[in-house]
């Protein structure tokens, strides 16, 4: 059960307090108060946990603090949105705001190869007014004799580089838990130059252990991408590992299906959830058209199938994408084929501002005209 309570209520005062003890007086029951980033306020909610089952909601309506009482039915404890009575939640991280409301481009390396490349990228970012980027250090590759990634090594150069050009948080992939120590102690060796999300990758969508590491932690967010080969409730369980480990920063990406259903793309394109993940969850929703498409291909109007998809995720309302880049791609070690050129880079912020905004418009004909 969560109880939710009226906005601004200082959960110090006597009637919160008495609630709690209230609460606690059922046998089996513990609680567990919650401080979080809703889409126009902070909410304070108190999660009921253990033998709530026979527990009745009345009670707790008398008191003067609380809004609204909950019964949690669906799975989706921590991250649900429970048939629509929890709001959203976003949250701020290193001056930036992710949301169900916001959006933001993250465009960059799929792995680092080289400083140069690196801060070329990051530079050009910077220059089209985008803080906001990816960037992999630790790459899990379907081969062992693939690049690995530079790992450790290149944090100091991309913390530096980041810092110099305005890029406030970096999305990262991490494939053990010890990693997460790394990026601390290299973000703390930079003077906190920036920020870092991490990402788990498809292939650790069902790392239960690595989930529970990550949502342990509070310091950084996290982008948990779906798992490419089981259901989206599959996918929603696994990131309740991260939600139910204590760390609620979290956005959740769709990055396409494996399934030869798809081909030409490298992955069938799924962004058809945007929406569904936005009604069963309170988390902002990320896409990544590079590694759906996974080439350059052109449609016949002489738009690059990753303008056309990325087009299909932001009219749906995601808010966030996750997009290859490479100033020279032929130097890539990782996904050269699918980054789009440093010179596409205005053309595609350009062509997402169009589609963001016709989104925005859709959304505010409703407002205007529910029924019209
Ligand atoms: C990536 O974003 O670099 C990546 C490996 O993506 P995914 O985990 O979706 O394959
Ligand atoms: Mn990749």
């Amino acid at each position: 059960m969560i109880i939710v309570l009226k906005a601004d209520v200082n959960t110090e005062t006597p009637d919160v307090q008495r609630l709690v003890e209230f609460a606690e007086s059922y046998p089996g029951v513990r609680t567990e108060l919650h401080q979080i980033q809703g889409a126009t306020r902070t909410l304070s909610e108190l999660y009921l946990l253990g033998s709530t089952g026979v527990i009745p909601t009345e009670p707790f309506k008398e008191f003067a603090c609380v809004e609204r009482v909950v019964r949690i039915t669906e799975k989706f404890r921590s991250i649900g949105r429970h048939g629509g009575e929890l709001e959203a939640v976003g949250f701020d991280y290193n001056g930036i705001r992710i949301s169900q409301d916001t959006f933001h481009l993250f465009p960059g390396l799929c792995a680092v190869d080289n400083r140069e490349n690196l801060d070329t990228m990051f530079r050009l970012l910077g220059e089209n007014g985008i803080q906001t980027a990816r960037a992999g250090a630790y790459k899990p590759r379907t081969s062992p004799y693939d690049f690995q990634g530079y790992g450790a090594e290149c944090l100091p150069y991309v913390f530096e580089s980041a810092g110099k050009h305005g890029i406030r948080i970096v999305s990262m992939e991490i494939t053990h838990e010890s990693q997460i120590d790394e990026l601390l102690e290299a973000l703390r060796d930079s003077g906190n130059a920036t920020g870092v999300m991490i990402q788990i990758g498809t292939r650790n969508a069902q790392n239960f252990e690595l989930l529970k590491h990550v949502g342990q932690q509070t310091e950084l967010p996290v982008l948990f991408k779906r798992g490419m080969g089981i259901t989206l409730e599959e996918s929603l369980n696994a990131c309740e590992y991260v939600a139910s480990g204590g760390n609620r920063r979290i956005v959740f990406c769709l990055r396409g299906m494996k399934t030869n259903l798809g081909d030409p793309h490298r992955n069938f394109v799924d962004f058809a959830h945007v929406p569904v993940v936005k009604r069963l969850t309170r988390l902002p929703v990320s896409i990544d058209p590079s590694h759906s498409v996974g080439s350059r291909a052109m449609a016949p109007d002489g738009l690059l199938d990753v303008f056309h998809v990325t087009a299909q995720g932001v009219i749906a309302g995601a808010n966030m994408v996750l997009v290859d880049f490479h100033p020279k791609p032929e130097e890539a070690l990782c996904d050269g084929p699918q980054a789009l050129l440093a010179e596409e880079l205005p053309r595609y912020i350009e062509d997402a501002k169009i589609v963001r905004e016709a989104y925005l418009a859709r959304l505010s004909r409703i407002a205007s005209s529910p029924t019209g």
